[in-house]
Formats: C-alpha cells, structure tokens, sequence
C-alpha cells in the first residue's frame, strides 16, 4: 500500500459530488493499493450539508480512506493535493447573460487557479467540470503560471460516454472512442444519415432530457464522466484506444492554439497526447468550426474579465 495522495474535490455538497466521492473513494480512480486523503471544498452555507456528506464517507468505511477534511478555505483544500476535480461553478440560471456568468466564473477560477499555484503539488492533474468547463480551465491555468498548462483540462468524456451508450443501443457492444462496434467500423454497421442527424441531437440533448425526467441535471452520469478522465489519466488508455478530453490546443486539427478543446487523448506515464491523423469529413469539419467560435468568444470575455 503506498503512502496517501491528496486529492481535492470542489462543490463537495453538490449532486455531482456526492456521487464521484464514493467512486474516487472506493479505489475506481487512483487504484484499488492507494490510499487517500480527500478534501472537500464548498462555499460557507453548504457546510452543514457537506458535515453530512463526511458522515456518509465515514460510514461506508473505505479501506483507502485515510482522512477526510470538510473546508471553505481553498488554502487548506488545495495544500499539497496530487489531482483536483473543480465541480463546483455557478449554475447557469434562466435569463442570465452569459457575461454575468463568465463574470461570476471568473471570481470562482482566478481563486482556485491562485490557491492551486501557491498550494498544490506542481505535477498536481485538474479535471474542470464546472461549466463552462473548457474555458474554466484556461482561467484556473491562467492563474496558476507555476503549474505546467496541460495540467488543466475539462471534461468533454460525458459525450463521449452518451454517444458510446447511443450507439450501443443499435449495435449492441461499442467502442465508439476508436471508431469500432464488434471490431468492425461503427460506420459500416450505422446509417451515415442517423450519425448526422438523430445521433447528434440526442447526444446533444441529452443533458436536457435527464432534467426533464429528472427533475435534476445529470449528476451520476456526469461523476461517472470525471472518474473515467482521471482514472485514464493516472492510470493510462489501453494500447491502441483513446479517449476524448479537454485539453489546450497545440493546433492540430487546425483549432487554434491556446483554447481549451476536446481532442483524442492516448495517456501513457500520466501524460496525454494528442491522436493524430484521425480523418474528419466536412459535417465534422463544420460542427468543430462552430465550437471553435463560440470558444474564442468565451475565452476573448473571459480574458477581458480577467484583464479588468
Ligand atoms: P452539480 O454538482 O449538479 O453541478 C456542478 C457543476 O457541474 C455545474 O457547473 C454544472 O454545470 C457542471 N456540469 C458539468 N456537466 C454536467 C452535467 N452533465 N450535468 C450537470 N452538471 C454538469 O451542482 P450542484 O448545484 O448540486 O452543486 C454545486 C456545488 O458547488 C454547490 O454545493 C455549491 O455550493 C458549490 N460551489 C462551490 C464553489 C467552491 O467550492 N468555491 C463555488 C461555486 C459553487 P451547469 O451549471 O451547466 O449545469
């Protein structure tokens, strides 16, 4: 059993983490011989909730589990921590401006960015999944210039998680992330009509279907998504396969340098790089120039936030 790593998770109280607490915990992220002290950062009114939440922890009695420390002090939850899961962010409500969210953001980001540098371990991994995740992470990496920026990333893998269950569904065993169903191309065995259409806007709109059913946004599916990043990361992707994470571009596939954007990752050493060469057609071409906008317009407010 090796010594404990600290890990941190933020919005500890909320619905995403009271579901990744227990994967992180139970061993599924960081391995089954690594023991662990997690610390849990929410904001002052949810200390009486996460209170509970350490008593839920304590109950399962996890083998791994060395300490828990409950927190809103980003100075204490960040202190030597090996990987962090940013959860928390401000919800988007109904009519908020997306400048008044970006704003509000921006606070949240430039303190965890800042209490990452001056605290954690310089190697320490950052999962966002705060939205707006990818650019979240530009401006914590932004305010953390000692720690390498393809320390941050933001989780793209709850996508490709639908996706893979959506093709499952008409093929039976998927492995979407390499492109194959039962070993043969997912494109031989799928209509390229439904792929374009169908496929993409239950993909898409997924998250707002669970609300509707729910009541809830998506939170165990979204937990699920954190945990398989981080354990890819930390533990690597199997010889061959690669997953989808939100990295800073390097230019390939044309994205411009500097934005936070989903690539194909293989992870070997807990690092990442980027798959090359994969073959885009003009539909995908044409849905990455959109996100590619909308994302130079985010970073572009963020920064002029960051810069006022
Ligand atoms: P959730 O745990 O459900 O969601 C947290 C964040 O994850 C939101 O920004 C949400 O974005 C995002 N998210 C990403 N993917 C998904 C997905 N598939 N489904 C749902 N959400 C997704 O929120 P809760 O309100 O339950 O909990 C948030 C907690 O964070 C609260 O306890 C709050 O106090 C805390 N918080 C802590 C901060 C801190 O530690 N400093 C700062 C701000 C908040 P979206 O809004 O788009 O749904």
């Amino acid at each position: 059993m090796s010594e404990p790593i600290r890990v941190v998770v933020t919005g500890a109280a909320g619905q995403i983490a009271y579901s990744l607490l227990y994967m992180i915990a139970n061993g599924e992220v960081f391995g089954k011989d690594q023991k662990l002290v997690l610390t849990l950062l929410d904001i002052p009114p949810m200390m009486g909730v996460l209170e509970g939440v350490l008593m839920e922890l304590y109950d399962c009695a996890f083998p791994l589990l060395s300490q828990v420390i409950p927190t809103a002090d980003p100075a204490v939850a960040f202190k030597d921590v090996s990987a962090a899961f940013l959860v928390g962010a401000m919800p988007r409500r109904e009519g908020m401006e997306r400048k008044d969210l970006l704003s509000a953001n921006v606070k949240i980001f430039k303190v965890q960015g800042e209490a990452l540098n001056a605290h954690a371990k310089k190697d320490v991994k950052v999962l966002v999944v705060g939205n707006p995740a990818n650019t979240n992470a530009l401006i914590c990496s932004h305010y953390a210039p000692s720690i390498p920026r393809e320390n941050f990333t933001a989780m793209t893998r709850l996508d490709q998680n639908r996706a893979r269950a959506q093709i499952a569904l008409p093929t039976q065993f998927p492995d979407v992330a390499s492109g194959t169903a039962n070993g043969k191309p997912v494109t031989d065995l799928v209509e390229a009509s439904y792929l374009q259409s169908d496929f993409v806007t239950t993909v898409q709109k997924r998250g707002a279907s669970v609300i509707a059913a729910r009541k809830m946004s998506s939170a165990m599916s979204a937990a699920k998504a954190a945990a398989d990043h981080v354990r890819d990361w930390w533990q690597g992707t199997a010889a061959g396969t690669f997953v989808s994470m939100g990295v800073v571009s390097d230019g390939s596939y044309n994205i411009p340098k500097d934005i936070v954007f989903s690539f194909p990752v293989e992870i070997k050493d807990k690092k990442w790089k980027i798959v090359q060469g994969l073959k885009l057609d003009d539909f995908a071409r044409s849905k990455l120039e959109i996100t590619t906008k909308e994302l130079l317009e985010e970073k572009d407010e963020a920064m002029q936030v960051c810069n006022a």
